[in-house]
């Protein structure tokens, strides 16, 4: 549980919000209790282990920044009045990292979302810009981001601070290898300006839920477009389709998503004739090229391809059928009976079944990133200390695994500390997220 500290002086709130009403206007900030709500949750119903602790914060007012000038202004304003700050970007992240656990002030950012320049090799952005923009505004160029989260409708600095990978990582990893170019950072000082980071210096800035600096802008990489095409497979088992999560990822081009799921996982997806009821599915993003290629590996592994489909839109619906999406739709078919577990390896692939066996009803969604597999192992869910028991059976299974029912900065957070005792002193930004996590929940094994 996070541990609450003593709730902001009315005070302090009243002198903000005055302040923040003149810098942002009347719309820019709100104290209604249904916008304050709306801005404390985030996607953590993922997880009924945090599920069951919510509310876990509720803001005391909400900042609608407009630019990423006007989030250098509203940060200064915060700190001068000792508020806490919790940014937010769509609210999507799944552990609670976007709940305001002191309460104060949630630094709404989906109104800063212009996309400032698309250069050769690289595009800029503000903050609320959502990934989907991006990859659109990219494609008028004839170029592509190198990656987005199956959350493709979230924001920049969202995915940039709470998010890792997705649709991309087979051929780029995660978003701290080398996807952003430069920031804007905002630091928690009571004449907050914003601070341009280039190269290293802007990589402690990612994936640590704003706890040591706000992003208030972005330059990420782009590549050069390709002609993409939606790939949809299905198999009489999930063991036929395993081994492709291989063969598929040593495609050349590489591909931009392949996601596999057994025939209960594939039945709770949204109804689509090329995943056939009952049947295991495979699904990719392919560069045009390996088309025949792939189609080859289906049928020799005892498959059928569905349908092969053209254009961004079928890229992007594949996009969002991936990564934890089919376990959210697994949720939705049963509710209050999943949970998952982040997990990765060669054991997903060469050691299934006792990998299944780990949890009671186990179910694996399988995708591959960088030459690994990896994937969400769902099981039915009875209490937290069996969702923690399983942790080491994986371990001895040889699986990694994360831990997705915690709120914890667990990338790099010796280095974020270091560095936020200097750009939040006061330690406003985020808090209850910078904190040394037990071992029972908070151990990561990558
Ligand atoms: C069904 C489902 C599927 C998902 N799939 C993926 C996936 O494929 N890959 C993946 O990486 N993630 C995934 N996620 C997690 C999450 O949706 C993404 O990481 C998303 O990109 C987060 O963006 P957001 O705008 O919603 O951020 P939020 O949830 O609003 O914020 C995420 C974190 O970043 C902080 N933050 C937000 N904006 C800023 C900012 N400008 N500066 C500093 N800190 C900030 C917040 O305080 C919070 O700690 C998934 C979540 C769900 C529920």
């Amino acid at each position: 549980m996070p541990t609450h500290a003593t709730p902001v002086a009315p005070e302090a709130l009243a002198a903000l919000e005055a302040e923040l009403r003149e810098l942002l206007g009347e719309r820019g900030v709100s104290v209604e209790l249904a916008a304050r709500e709306k801005a404390s949750v985030d996607g953590s119903r993922l997880s009924p282990v945090i599920s069951q602790q919510l509310p876990l914060g509720l803001a005391d007012l909400v900042a609608y920044p407009a630019t990423a000038d006007e989030i250098a202004l509203v940060v200064g304003a915060a700190v001068r009045h000792g508020v806490p700050i919790t940014p937010r970007g769509k609210g999507t992240g799944n552990y609670g990292q976007a709940i305001p656990f002191d309460g104060g002030l949630v630094l709404d950012m989906t109104r800063a979302r212009a996309i400032v320049e698309v250069g050769d090799g690289t595009l800029t952005a503000e903050a609320g810009a959502t990934m989907v923009s991006l990859e659109q505004a990219a494609a008028k160029t004839g170029q592509q981001i190198l990656l987005y989260p199956s959350t493709a409708q979230s924001t920049i600095g969202g995915f940039l601070s709470g998010g890792s990978g997705g649709t991309g990582s087979i051929k780029h990893g995660s978003n701290h290898q080398g996807f952003v170019v430069a920031l804007d950072v905002v630091h928690a000082v009571p004449d907050a300006t914003l601070v341009h980071v280039e190269g290293d210096e802007a990589q402690p800035y990612v994936h640590n839920y704003g706890t040591a600096g706000i992003i208030a802008r972005a330059t990420i990489r782009l590549e050069p477009l390709q002609e993409w095409r939606g790939f949809f497979a299905s198999f009489d088992t999930f063991e036929q389709l395993l081994p492709l999560m291989r063969s598929f990822g040593a495609l050349d081009p590489a591909p931009r998503l392949v996601s596999g799921d057994l025939p209960t996982l594939a039945d709770a997806l949204p109804a689509d004739p090329a995943i056939p009821r009952g049947r295991a599915s495979l699904r990719a993003i392919l560069d045009e090229a390996t088309v025949a290629r792939a189609t080859e590996l289906v049928e020799a592994a005892g498959g059928r391809v569905e349908d092969v489909r053209e254009g961004p839109q079928t890229a992007m619906k594949l996009s969002m059928i991936s990564y934890n999406h089919p376990i959210e739709w697994l949720q939705k078919a049963y509710p209050d009976t999943y949970f998952h577990v982040e997990v990765s390896g060669d054991a997903l692939i060469d050691r299934i079944d006792e990998v299944h066996a780990v949890y009671d009803g186990g179910m694996l969604h399988i995708e591959t990133s960088q030459g690994r597999p990896i994937g969400m192992l769902a099981g039915r869910y009875t209490s937290a200390d069996d969702v923690y028991a399983g942790f080491a059976k994986l371990q001895e299974l040889g699986v990694g695994y994360h831990n997705p029912h915690q709120w914890f900065v667990d990338f790099e957070p010796a280095r974020t500390r270091e560095l936020a005792a200097t750009t939040d002193p006061l330690g406003l930004l985020n808090p209850g997220k910078l904190v040394a996590p037990t071992l029972s929940t908070g151990a990561k094994v990558s």
